[in-house]
């Protein structure tokens, strides 16, 4: 192979590009206009952001008003399981009574995690604390097991309740749990650091690129001189990158688009490209040609 080196630079390979939406190849044109596209959303993006702080607020407080209500209803859901009759609800049976709990239990679980998700996307908290990001966004799922789970259980250890109701309710129960924990799940989820780099910076609001197999840097350039050897590429918003790991800008890139580094973005040591079939020696050229970035980060 080392007889097929030539001493001139290395033409970089052709690269495919598919989008993280639709999983089609991209075209330039096709790159252009979703560039277009994104940095209407990133505006929009924007304006949430500057949505007053107390309406996020506001939405918490109303999650966590539903939340209650909804575990109420599994308490009172409880009750009937240990034998508590309600006077004036007797025409009802048990069993009913009791999906009829779990219903309203899920009805009012699901629409405290719609607010509460609404306001993570208006104020979204650091993805600096993995776990702490973790539950703060998937707070709807924790909420769904309390809501749910304590009575499923107690159910199950209950002597008194016939089997077929045990079977039935709790088949029920299960079904409104998986509900619960699926719509408390933020598909969305966005950090402060994405948020504030999806704004703060307009190449990166546009949308950037990624290595599909692997990696979890994203880049502002197609061109990238670290992309040259890598054939399919991916391109989408920003958090379509997040979603699929690639969580941090590409030291290069945002040396080259002067993307501070106050909007949270951590850089990448050179050791750690990407691409590690890279050729130091290509590397280097690009050091030489352009101008080669210093031995370490300057401190923001
Ligand atoms: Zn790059």
């Amino acid at each position: 192979m080392s007889e097929n080196k030539t001493p001139e630079k290395k033409a970089p390979v052709k690269k495919k590009v598919v989008s993280a939406s639709t999983g089609k190849e991209m075209s330039k044109e096709d790159i252009a206009q979703a560039k277009k596209e994104n940095a209407k959303v990133s505006q929009a993006v924007a304006a949430a952001q500057a949505a007053p702080e107390g309406k996020s607020k506001k939405l918490r407080i109303g999650a966590i008003l539903l939340w209650i209500g909804a575990i109420a209803c599994e308490v009172l859901a409880v009750m009937i399981v240990v034998g508590k009759r309600f006077p004036g609800l007797s025409a009802i049976k048990p069993m009913w009574l009791m999906i009829i709990f779990l219903v309203l239990d899920l009805i009012l679980l699901v629409l405290g995690s719609q607010l509460w998700k609404k306001a993570n996307h208006i104020a979204p908290i650091s993805g600096k604390n993995k776990v702490k990001f973790w539950i703060w966004n998937n707070m709807g799922i924790i909420v769904a097991a309390i809501a749910f789970i304590p009575f499923i259980v107690l159910l199950l250890l209950n002597k008194e309740v016939d089997a077929k109701t045990k079977a039935i309710v709790s088949i029920v129960a299960v079904i409104a749990l998986a509900i619960g924990a699926v719509s408390g799940y933020d598909f969305n989820s966005l950090s402060k650091e994405q948020l504030l780099a999806a704004t703060a910076d307009e190449h990166i609001g546009q949308g950037v690129y990624w290595i599909t197999t692997g990696g979890t840097v994203y880049h502002i350039d197609q061109e990238c001189f670290t992309l040259n050897n890598t054939e399919d590429l991916k391109f989408g918003t920003i958090n379509q990158a997040a979603e699929e790991g690639h969580t941090r800008l590409c030291y290069y890139c945002a040396k080259r688009h002067d993307v501070s580094s106050e909007v949270g973005i951590e850089a990448q040591p050179f050791n750690e490209v990407e691409d590690t079939t890279v050729l130091e020696e290509e590397a280097e050229a690009t050091f030489t040609e352009e101008n080669a970035p210093a031995e370490e980060e300057p401190a923001a």
